[in-house]
């Protein structure tokens, strides 16, 4: 066990499911492919924000915090996921919103994760893309504590060490349902953004003394940037855990050829796989992140870099709740 001796709270249901999806593979004529349900982590429809929360809002509640501060896109379901969070655990939440996505439509600004961060009462202040978040969420935090408060920040999508535990207790759980389910992957894939997931994932798996690869495919910086933001990350959660070194440079792989025209802009490829999804196998994903990295995983089967004897696990980050923000952008 990785993780004992880390401030928690409960938060998500846990463990999610591991599944097969028996007509997507029929579909693509290709790999077995499974998915781990981490779009079903039961807090405010759900995603893989909610792992990594329970160890940041564990260490907010030991601080003695009453409010955290956060940031995202306008249509961030990490904001919404800790607007929820917060409101479970009786803190204030004050959000920084960044106008990432250029020409938005009226739907974007309004409904999906923005609408549901309304609605559990965050404070929202909307910037323009590129502004100075971490200077800017240090600026609030001081008059917070100014007028005697007690803030605490929660970096972009809880991608801080303290936030990757979550994908170190996801990799651990997942090796557990290998055995328990009597199921070997030969590939992991997963959305790779903010970069905790992905190195979270990469620390569980290697500090249990798993080789399996783990695909991220990127939705935002280009290859060789992801890769490092990654890896370092990676570097710090292994020494958290105390596994300093159990992954290498070369074990993180990242394929940042889906992203289309940038951050949160929809693609074809993307569009095809929410609907294939949804029409061979009934599950929702999304447009900016598990899409698009759905997109990607049906390209290499397609490719044949997945092959029809190997099995393939996609990691389901969530997100569905943006869906309805992109109700007029999608081509149904
Ligand atoms: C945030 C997010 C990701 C990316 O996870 P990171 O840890 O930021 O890399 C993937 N999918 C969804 C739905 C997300 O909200």
């Amino acid at each position: 066990m990785l993780l004992t001796g880390f401030p928690r709270v409960s938060l998500a249901h846990l463990p999610t499911r591991l599944e097969i999806l028996p007509r997507l593979s029929e579909h693509l004529g290709g790999p077995e492919i499974w998915v781990k349900r981490d779009d079903c982590t039961g807090l405010a429809t759900g995603g893989n924000k909610t792992r990594k929360l329970e160890f940041s809002m564990g260490e907010a509640l030991e601080r003695g915090a009453d409010t955290v501060i956060t940031v995202g896109a306008v249509q961030s379901n990490h904001v919404r996921q800790t607007a929820a969070a917060a409101c479970k655990l009786g803190l204030k939440c004050e959000v920084l919103l960044e106008h990432r996505v250029t020409n938005p439509t009226e739907l974007y600004r309004s409904s999906g994760n923005v609408l549901l961060d309304r609605i559990f009462g965050a404070n929202l202040r909307e910037y323009d893309a590129g502004t100075d978040f971490d200077a800017e969420m240090e600026n609030i935090a001081r008059e917070i504590s100014a007028a005697g408060g007690s803030p605490y920040i929660i970096p972009g999508g809880a991608s801080n060490p303290v936030g990757a535990l979550g994908y170190v207790g996801c990799g651990e759980e997942l090796l557990q349902q290998c055995d328990e389910q009597d199921v070997r992957f030969d590939h992991i894939v997963t959305a790779t953004g903010s970069a905790g997931t992905h190195a979270g994932l990469a620390v569980g798996l290697r500090g249990s003394g798993s080789d399996l690869p783990v695909l991220g495919i990127g939705v935002r910086a280009p290859k060789d940037v992801q890769e490092e933001r990654v890896y370092k990350l990676a570097v710090e959660v292994a020494d958290l855990v105390d596994k300093p070194g159990c992954v290498a440079r070369d074990d993180i792989v990242a394929d940042c050829n889906y992203i289309g025209a940038g951050y949160g802009l929809p693609t074809e490829s993307m569009n095809e796989a929410v609907l294939m999804l949804a029409r061979t196998e009934g599950l929702l994903f999304d447009p900016v992140y598990s899409g698009k990295a759905l997109a990607g995983m049906i390209d290499y089967v397609r490719e044949g870099r997945f092959t029809k004897d190997e099995k393939i696990v996609f990691l389901h980050t969530g997100g569905a709740a943006g869906l309805f923000a992109y109700a007029d952008i999608l081509d149904l």
